[in-house]
């Protein structure tokens, strides 16, 4: 604790400069972070996988493994060892207040990895919005066994959805793992069988065919993470571990010199004697913050000070977009702080906006949309009642080809006017923190769901 407080020493920069050393530290270090979601279908060893992976990395115990495989005997889960390992790991479970998402962090040669997972959530699709939402590489986990690729892949199946999904807040890259290829003898036939079905879904979807790369894996015997020690595999596999292809993604230019935008995903106390107070989670969108900064917490007039900043459990001077950070600040009462609270610099807030046009993308969906349909705006962690109040107009490639059109139906692209609706009860209209997305691409993304579906994904484009 006290190294860490030594090593605290307040940088007092002014914010170009700020910029200037963060862009040479990162050239120097070589070393970018990542943010990776997991996603798939049910049982396609998501959680097996990230257990495997982070014991081969070192980050989870022998005695923890051996911890888990007990724990899980005991609920009758033989086979889920390592997928026990998210939960042991997940420390913001015990200290948060308020969950949003755990997160858990590892690092290949090149990379540092947050890992942004919602294993075993009850209502999986809203939590990983709020994690796609700041993802830059999605892990997409299909089960090779037989019969289980497809019923995964078929309508009612989660894969289509969650690559949609991912894809829509902004994903570009994907990576899928073909998992559980030893309960097919590590067949080759069916490794391609199912690459040539995923390939044509995922261009589909958006993904460009550069940006998709597939590997054969075994999860549960940890084939083709870290090594590859299976001559069966070996016969006809020669590519890249996971491993190798995480410390490769492509990491996107980061928006260091935006205003520092930080969506708060969790609010919690700090417990110890050097991290106390008040403390909040996040991603910075866009932006710089350093220690002893002055920020603003929007919505509300309230300003805090930076006392610590930890990037990936470690405590830095400074943090930047893109990373996971935890703020512990003060001078600020917890009640002004919430999740959907953005931090800013004081000097240039982000503006509170209750009615907004936004771009959209409609989803596969039962009945059309119509205007005045009723939608739950989903906008970083934060989710509100809303209305499509007005369909402006629908395009294709580009070209607005009708005016006014009376219903959204599936694959249409449309402008659309989105008003929040205030509660009963209020006298003051609901407002959101929002931007263009030509301000900020990751503050100016929206999805809306309708009974827990979600049918469209959308650019805020004008704010009212
Ligand atoms: P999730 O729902 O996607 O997180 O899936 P889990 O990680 O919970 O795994 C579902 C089931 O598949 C568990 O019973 C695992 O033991 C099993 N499983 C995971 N990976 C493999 C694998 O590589 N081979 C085999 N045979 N089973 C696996």
């Amino acid at each position: 604790e006290k190294e860490k407080f030594k090593e605290r020493a307040v940088l007092s920069m002014k914010y170009e400069e700020l910029v200037a050393k963060v862009k040479k530290d990162e050239a120097e270090s070589g070393r970018k972070s990542l943010s990776l979601i997991v996603v798939g279908h049910v049982d396609a060893g998501k959680s097996t996988l990230m257990g495997r992976l982070l014991y081969e990395l070192g980050e989870l115990s022998e005695k923890e493994k051996t911890a888990n495989e007990r724990g899980s005997k005991k609920v009758g889960k033989g086979s889920f060892a390592f997928a026990w390992g998210l939960d042991a790991l997940g420390d913001e479970r015990d200290r948060g207040v308020t969950i949003d998402i755990a997160t858990t962090h590892f690092h290949t040669p090149h990379r540092a990895i947050t890992l942004l997972d919602a294993p075993g959530h009850k209502d999986f699709i809203p939590a990983m919005i709020s994690g796609a939402a700041q993802a830059d590489v999605a892990l997409m986990v299909v089960d090779g066994s037989p019969g289980e690729f497809e019923a995964g892949f078929d309508r009612g199946g989660q894969t289509r959805e969650h690559a949609w999904l991912v894809r829509s807040l902004g994903v570009k890259e994907i990576i899928v793992g073909v998992n559980k290829l030893d309960m097919v003898s590590w067949s080759q036939d069916r490794y391609d069988e199912i690459t040539a079905a995923m390939k044509p879904f995922l261009v589909s979807a958006g993904f460009s065919s550069s940006k998709t790369t597939f590997l054969p894996i075994a999860a549960m015997e940890g084939v083709n993470i870290l090594e590859r020690d299976e001559p069966l595999l070996n016969a006809w596999y020669s590519g890249p571990t996971l491993i190798d292809t995480l410390d490769k993604v492509e990491v996107p230019e980061r928006p260091y010199e935006t205003p520092l935008r930080i969506p708060v995903s969790n609010v919690f106390k700090g417990q110890t004697a050097v991290a106390s107070g008040v403390a909040v989670s996040g991603r910075l969108c866009s932006g710089v913050v350093q220690v002893g900064d002055r920020i603003r917490a929007v919505p509300g007039d309230e300003v805090a000070n930076v006392r610590t900043i930890e990037v990936d459990e470690d405590s830095a001077p400074y943090a930047v977009a893109g990373q996971n950070v935890t703020l512990y600040l003060s001078g600020i009462d917890p009640i002004h702080l919430s999740i959907g609270t953005v931090l800013c610099p004081t000097s240039l807030p982000v503006k509170l906006v209750s009615q907004f046009t936004a771009q959209i993308l409609v989803f596969d969906l039962q009945t059309p949309i119509i205007a005045g349909a009723a939608v739950e705006l989903f906008h970083h962690s934060m989710n509100l009642p809303a209305n499509i109040t007005k369909l402006i107009s629908i395009s294709e490639k580009g070209q607005v080809i009708k005016k006014n059109p009376r219903v959204l139906q599936k694959g249409t692209t449309a402008l659309v006017e989105i008003t929040l609706r205030s509660s009963p009860n209020s006298s003051r209209p609901a407002t959101i923190p929002l931007e263009t997305a030509a301000d900020n691409k990751e503050m100016g993304r929206v999805l809306i769901r309708r009974s827990g579906e979600t049918i469209a994904a959308g650019v805020v484009m004008e704010l009212v």
